[in-house]
């Protein structure tokens, strides 16, 4: 499998390359060349497989055998689903006649972040054995990331992670699931700023040739094509489970930074017969903007009751409009020139009518999220959290259109706990593993929104790339 980025001048890389730089040097995001189908019989042939079988059927195509064999594979993708707490990995709940909720929150950090990262921590140490070297992570969070990547990564010879997240935008459990983690290698950055520039500060230390190959620099948000690639995965684990190949699907999904949703379409790129995706959105909509009207216009981050969803400036949508613009890298790095200067993707409504066939938007204020907080707990007994109480409100608010509907569950109530208790006055306890998470020491610096604080602050901690 070749990559190509979506900016369209970095030369094609293998997996390998992808794996560990995230970010290509143009700025653009990589995506594969071209898509691996998944033809019907071998979608029949997923279900009734354990869960990190799944897994290795769908990612194989994406990563050469001479890299991670069969053999190593089966064991990654083992050993990443290992520590999740539900024995089917990704259980499937029926909530009403044609909607189920797939629940993805069973991981060691409570959100479907887990998934991904679990694996990319397993293929980074495979990785980086065979070479000999070691990586340093830096990521930014609006919350679930954070925790996930530390866990994923902590005690790992081969990495040192630095995770930069916004002050007082995360939920307390959120932020002590990152600073109470006890290793030598996890270094937690609280930014006086938004998500946004938290972003944007990892962005600019990538562009930094000189710090970026010192230290190895290696990125996991959902900007690095791995993620993409583990979270896709699951598309094909429910709908097999639901009757796919013989059905077709549509899949609810809440969305921040367009990494979980744009996952389902490269499942139907590579063949799961999708019909229809629904991109739930909070206040935060510019992403609903775009898809009901065209309009992809920048404006400030509000924080809103579901914290991972609080996003402007989406990355991975750059990945949907590199095949929307068919796969012109010169014009979408003109159009994201454009888009940062002026603030307005133009051509929105041209881009937004060629997706429509696919996509539609949604979106829920804090109001009518507590709402659907509230009504799921008295009609059906059940917690949910508000990121997916957003996406069960976007449910309901689409079309029915008689296809098999999966809404994503992608936190644990237990994550979200001051939403869940103002919605229905339960106030939803954390599991077993996590009970004394508020009793345990905390571990992070405070720094600006500054480049050359926070960079100073990576190169005195970090290890450089070369082993000696
Ligand atoms: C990250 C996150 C989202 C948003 O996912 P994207 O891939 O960024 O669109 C939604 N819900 C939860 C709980 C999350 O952690």
């Amino acid at each position: 499998m070749k990559y190509v980025s979506t900016r369209g001048s970095t030369p094609e890389q293998a997996f390998e390359g992808v794996l560990l730089s995230g970010l290509a040097r143009d700025g653009g995001l990589f995506v594969p060349g071209a898509w691996p189908a998944m033809d019907p019989a071998a979608i029949a042939s997923l279900d009734g497989l354990a869960y990190p079988q799944i897994v290795a059927r769908v990612v194989r195509p994406f990563i050469e055998e001479t890299l991670v064999s069969d053999d190593d594979l089966a064991r990654i993708t083992e050993e990443a689903y290992a520590g999740f707490r539900h024995p089917a990995i990704a259980p499937l709940r029926q909530i009403d006649a044609d909607t189920w909720l797939l629940e993805l929150f069973h991981g060691p950090t409570l959100a479907f972040k887990d998934f991904a990262l679990q694996m990319l921590g397993g293929l980074f140490d495979h990785v980086l054995g065979l070479r000999g070297e070691r990586l340093t992570i830096v990521g930014a969070t609006s919350g679930d990331t954070g925790s996930a990547a530390i866990e994923a990564c902590r005690d790992r010879d081969n990495l040192d992670i630095f995770m930069l997240y916004p002050e007082g935008r995360v939920s307390e459990v959120q932020r002590r699931q990152m600073t109470t983690v006890d290793a030598a290698n996890v270094y937690n950055i609280e930014v006086r700023g938004t998500f946004d520039d938290c972003q944007d500060l990892v962005k600019a230390m990538f562009a930094d040739d000189g710090l970026r190959d010192e230290f190895g620099l290696s990125a996991v948000n959902s900007i690095n094509w791995a993620r993409v690639m583990g979270q896709t995965a699951y598309y094909f684990a429910a709908a097999a489970r639901l009757g796919a190949p013989g059905r077709e699907f549509s899949f609810v999904v809440p969305t921040g930074n367009f990494g979980n949703v744009y996952s389902a379409y490269v499942a139907r790129e590579m063949g799961l017969p999708v019909s229809h995706l629904v991109v739930a959105a909070n206040r935060n909509d510019i992403l609903y903007r775009f898809f009901d009207r065209g309009d992809m216009s920048i404006s400030g981050v509000e924080p809103s009751l579901s914290p991972s969803m609080d996003i402007q400036v989406s990355s991975n949508f750059e990945r949907l409009m590199f095949d929307l613009m068919d796969r012109d890298g010169t014009a979408v790095a003109d159009a994201m020139q454009a888009f940062r200067t002026d603030g307005v993707l133009p051509d929105g409504e041209r881009l937004s009518t060629d997706s429509r066939d696919l996509f539609s938007a949604q979106r829920l204020d804090d109001d009518e999220t507590l709402s659907e907080i509230r009504r799921v707990h008295e009609e059906a007994g059940m917690l949910v959290d508000p990121h997916t109480a957003v996406a069960i409100g976007a449910a309901r608010k689409s079309p029915r259109d008689g296809t098999k509907r999966v809404v994503l569950a992608t936190a644990h109530p237990a994550k979200f706990p001051d939403a869940v208790e103002q919605a229905t006055g339960i106030r939803p306890g954390l599991p077993p593993h996590l009970s004394d998470l508020l009793d345990r020491p905390e571990r992070a610096v405070t720094l600006d929104n500054d480049l050359s604080a926070v960079r100073e602050h990576v190169r005195a901690h970090a290890t450089p790339r070369r082993k000696d």
